[in-house]
């Protein structure tokens, strides 16, 4: 723990924002916006109270509840209004933020017009310095069919505004090598590949996802810290861990995989991973829900104990990764 004053301005350099859930940052007034342009009306503060939850599932609940009331394009171009105005705000000057497109087809919509409007309502936001990017995201447990239609929409929507294919939610749902044909043809489309693996799950999910899938940044991926060998991997490969601290806090997954319950942001393995050699960027994963935001995710860093220059190297980290910054393979 260092005695160093937390130093400010590492605040107002610019940042980019590599693992951020669109449906995770809606703030409690656009939910109220929402469900009265759907029939229902929430209070903000009975919106805060559906946003506070005790364990992962509690969190899911609330994620299945606040992306009921997006059914139409213009409700998703409104959040990404409020979502862009938040980034600004933070100083945040590129992003590559999660769509749960699997969540979509799941209640039957049509992805590619709800992002033809959110591509439109992103477009101001582009000219005040916003470079915004979108990541296709399926979910883990509805199995490898429902994957594949989500990068098969990604065919039906030809924007290079897409650079990756990804996959969240249970991980120890479905094993890792059921998505191998997913991953192969998302790979054949130019997009970069990305899971969700040890943030709840084992090592093992972390390298069967980079050694199977060719996984190219993990999100999470705290259990590295039970295997060095795969720390070792992760360094030499130069492969990413988008680490979100206070998304571990609060789904239990910190405590998970300490197996300390009452673990807390001291005891975060982000300074070990980061002193591994592993690349580190920090994010906010579902901030409005997780009532967080860059900021505090970078006092949490250095309540770990992260020298200033180490914050630094956080920031340039998540540039260096930055699949719309790179030489992309992007050739649909
Ligand atoms: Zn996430």
């Amino acid at each position: 723990m260092t005695s160093h004053p937390f130093p400010e301005h590492i605040l107002s350099l610019p940042k980019a924002e590599l693992h951020l859930h669109l449906e995770g940052s809606i703030r409690p007034a656009i939910v109220t916006q929402l469900s009265a342009r759907h029939g229902v009306y929430y209070s903000e503060d009975e919106v805060l109270r559906r946003y506070s939850y005790s364990d992962f599932l509690g969190f899911l609940d609330a994620f299945k509840w606040v992306t009921s009331f997006l059914r139409e394009p213009r409700d998703y171009a409104l959040i990404v209004e409020d979502l862009a105005q938040q980034l600004l705000e933070q100083n945040v000057v590129y992003a590559e933020i999660t769509l749960s497109v699997g969540i979509m087809l799941l209640r039957k919509q049509r992805p590619e017009r709800n992002f033809e409007a959110m591509l439109r309502a992103a477009e101001p936001f582009e000219s005040r310095g916003l470079k915004l990017f979108w990541i296709f995201d399926a979910v883990r447990q509805f199995g490898p069919d429902a994957a594949l239609e989500v990068v098969n929409t990604v065919r039906n929507s030809a924007s290079k505004k897409i650079v990756a294919f990804g996959i969240g939610g249970d991980e120890l749902s479905v094993p890792t090598a059921e998505f191998r044909l997913v991953y192969d043809t998302a790979a054949s489309l130019g997009l970069h590949r990305l899971m969700h693996a040890g943030e709840v799950g084992g090592p093992e999910k972390i390298r069967e996802a980079v050694e199977l899938l060719g996984i190219e940044r993990i999100g999470h991926g705290i259990a590295a810290i039970h295997d060095p060998a795969l720390m070792d991997l992760l360094a030499d490969r130069r492969i990413p861990l988008e680490v979100c601290p206070g998304s571990n806090i609060l789904t239990g997954a910190l405590a998970k995989q300490l197996s300390q319950q009452n673990a807390t942001i001291q005891d975060h393995p982000l300074p070990k991973l980061l002193r591994h050699g592993i690349p580190v960027t920090l994010s906010t994963d579902d901030p409005t829900m997780f009532h967080t935001g860059l900021a505090t995710e970078y006092r949490n860093a250095h309540r770990m104990g992260l020298s200033e220059s180490e914050l630094r190297s956080l920031i340039q980290t998540s540039f260096d990764h930055a699949f719309a910054l790179a030489s992309a393979p992007n050739h649909r």
